[in-house]
């Protein structure tokens, strides 16, 4: 059964995230975009998962890692396990509680991973040092490249034409699970900084996913969008001074400015193509898909897959080594 959404006659139902299966979405409701981003949106969260992929099971685990209120911990921990990301079980005789990823948390290894790759080569301060990263396959240390999984290919944005699907809107793609409070951000200096300033609000991840999309003029952005011109302007300076858009003036009129991704802007690429896929793998809404896209070189549907650039073999999860630094 589909969960109903909110009528006259009553609020919506809830929700449910199963573990090992897709959630499946309310028409006309949130969509997987929205889903995906409510989480990624997060640092707190990508920080109890990254040390979750470590191994931490238990509260203590994460409270002894991570500079992090009681508070804090377990709204997160409550949210990723309604999420169906963790599988909450009890231990030492049913007093204590552990959090395990499912089925569903563990297929996010390529977000991090992404991630991690990208602020390891595009940012360069950070708190703690990133753990290096060895293909177990060939036994080298390696950066993941995002291919196509039809012909093996790999892609930049420009390869890829994406659109909205039937379930795709700007409004459906507004990030779900948005209580959390602003004193509860890990401030500028957490582990993945530029990933949370491209990422961590709506209208940010908005304009990058609008110049994935292939936006390029202030007019595109804003009208695509449908957001405030003030917020548009605003946030196009953040990107530039990121160092993630470089603005040129426009050839018809020198006076307009066009916005176009660095090499550093499409190198996050990898990081939004694996977590939507994520979100369409495990959020589905009856009408279908919130984004379609193509691979251009091969004409099939566009599917991302992470591979190792020292072998070239396609990564699994079970064979990405991570190690902290000594
Ligand atoms: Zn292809
Ligand atoms: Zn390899």
């Amino acid at each position: 059964m589909t969960p109903r959404p909110a009528t006259a006659d009553g609020p919506a139902e809830p929700l449910v995230h199963p573990p090992d299966r897709p959630t499946r979405l309310a028409p006309g409701g949130t969509n997987a975009v929205g889903y995906t981003l409510g989480l990624v949106s997060d640092e707190w969260n990508l920080l109890i998962l990254r040390y979750a992929m470590a191994g931490a099971r238990r509260y203590a685990d994460w409270r002894d890692a991570l500079p992090i209120s009681h508070a804090v911990l377990t709204r997160r921990l409550a949210y990723l396990t309604e999420m169906g990301v963790f599988e909450r079980t009890r231990y030492q005789g049913g007093n204590r509680l552990a959090y395990t990823l499912t089925k569903r948390g563990r297929d996010l290894w390529p977000v991090l991973l992404a991630i991690w790759a990208w602020e390891a080569a595009w940012v360069p301060v950070h708190v703690e040092r990133l753990p290096r990263m060895v293909h177990r396959g060939c036994g080298r240390e390696f950066t993941p490249v995002l291919e196509c999984a039809a012909c093996g290919r790999p892609v930049e944005p420009r390869d890829v034409a994406g659109a909205f699907g039937p379930s795709g809107s700007w409004s459906r793609s507004v990030p779900a699970a948005s209580t959390r409070r602003r004193s509860e951000s890990t401030g500028t200096a957490g582990m993945f900084p530029e990933t949370m300033a491209l990422i961590g609000n709506r209208w940010s991840a908005a304009i990058l996913g609008a110049a994935f999309l292939g936006a390029r003029r202030f007019r595109d952005f804003a009208q695509w969008l449908g957001a405030p011109p003030s917020i548009v302007s605003a946030r196009l300076r953040t990107f530039c001074e990121l160092g993630v858009f470089a603005q040129e003036p426009n050839p018809e009129r020198p006076d307009w400015h066009t916005y176009r991704l660095t090499k550093k802007g499409r190198a996050f690429f990898p990081v939004a193509m694996t977590a939507l896929a994520w979100g369409q793998r495990w959020f589905r809404a009856p009408e279908g898909p919130a984004l379609v896209f193509t691979h251009r070189a091969c004409g099939q549907d566009f599917h991302g897959r992470l591979a190792c650039d020292q072998c070239a073999s396609p990564l699994r999860g079970s064979e990405v080594l991570v190690e902290s630094p000594s």
